[in-house]
């Protein structure tokens, strides 16, 4: 394990155990449930949250990204712990799924602002450390840029659909590709995502405990408002299984696989006000905006004109086919399961 400085485990609390900090520091999650003094945590807890199911990052305490006062760090530490017991109680996991995603892009910026300190070397190490241990990426520094063997970024940035991510696109050295700080992080955000979800899936489910009933039962509440009871995906094809998946997870689907979902579902016989619930997870989330869109492709609103679903060809260019053999033959996703291989 990564030995962590305070700042460190502020900044990035899934890396440090924080089981093992609570006892370290003396405490019993009973406690928080009934101590006064230590009850203001579990709000703060519940807010981390909160914001992360709004897809918004949990503004910290740190100032410079620096653990600011002695009451700072436990403070930061244990609203990540109690979040996560909170969490695991309502078992909510729409919640889990919004919350690491949220944490992610928190750890994110400090990753980021890590690796591109200048005045602190060690902060530097120790962000290129985190991103070899946890995602066994090689970083290296090279000149103003960082630069990864050409298969670690194949790997990573295979669903990265923009063109700048391509390859060809990218300055590549003697088997290595050159990237700012920020493309260098971006590129293990959803690893990270993955990494921090898996974490608390994995983290043992305490028995209810006399205090957290309330928020407990708030979150439950809170999480309805996630739902998707909308489609079953059994015999859709692997693009629009994937557009799902990725609306599920509460990550951003670009415009043209929200219109391959979206004219797929209603092609299918989905009604507008089935398929906008799918994408209440999307982190852009507006109600009135996705009705109005879906009602446009639909033909119930503006020219009357019901958009048809793309093509395999046009989905292949967007980056959003992901064939499998069951496509072979067919040329639109809506033959799916229609057509035989021959
Ligand atoms: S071949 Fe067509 S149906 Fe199959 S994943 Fe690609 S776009 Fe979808």
């Amino acid at each position: 394990m990564l030995a962590l400085g305070p700042d460190e485990i502020a900044k990035y609390p899934f890396l440090a155990d924080a089981g093992q900090y609570l006892k370290d520091k003396g405490f019993t999650l009973e406690q928080f449930g009934t101590d006064p003094d230590l009850k203001s945590l579990i709000d703060k807890a519940f807010d981390r949250i909160e914001v992360a199911a709004d897809g918004k990052v949990y503004k910290s305490d740190l100032i410079a990204d620096q653990v600011s006062k002695e009451a700072a760090l436990p403070r930061e530490v244990f609203s990540f712990l109690l979040a996560i017991v909170l969490l695991k109680l309502s078992g909510m996991h729409t919640l889990i799924k919004r919350f690491a995603l949220a944490e992610a892009r928190r750890a994110e910026k400090y990753l980021e602002r890590d690796l591109a300190n200048i005045s602190d070397e060690s902060k530097k190490q120790l962000a290129i450390r985190v991103i070899d241990d946890l995602f066994s990426v090689q970083v290296k520094k090279q000149d103003d840029y960082f630069v990864i063997p050409v298969s670690d970024y194949l790997k990573h940035s295979i669903n990265f659909h923009e063109r700048e991510w391509k390859l060809i696109n990218r300055h590549v050295e003697n088997g290595h590709v050159f990237l700012t700080p920020h493309e260098t992080v971006r590129l293990i955000r959803k690893e990270l995502g993955t990494y921090i979800n898996s974490k608390i899936v994995n983290a043992k489910t305490p028995q209810m405990i006399s205090g957290f009933e309330e928020p407990v039962s708030k979150l439950v509440s809170l999480s309805k408002k996630f739902a998707t009871s909308v489609v079953t995906t059994g015999e859709y094809p692997p693009c629009i299984k994937h557009a799902i998946d990725v609306l599920e997870k509460g990550e951003n689907l670009p415009h043209s696989g929200r219109f391959m979902l979206a004219t797929f579902l209603l092609s299918k016989g989905q009604t507008v006000e089935q398929i906008a619930p799918l994408f209440k997870n999307a982190p852009d989330y507006n109600e009135r905006v996705t009705l109005y869109q879906l009602n446009h492709l639909a033909g119930t609103s503006g020219s009357g004109t019901q958009y048809s679903c793309p093509s395999c060809e046009k989905l292949k260019t967007q980056s959003l086919c992901f064939a499998i053999p069951e496509c072979d033959n067919i040329t639109n996703p809506l033959q799916f399961g229609k057509k035989r291989v021959q």
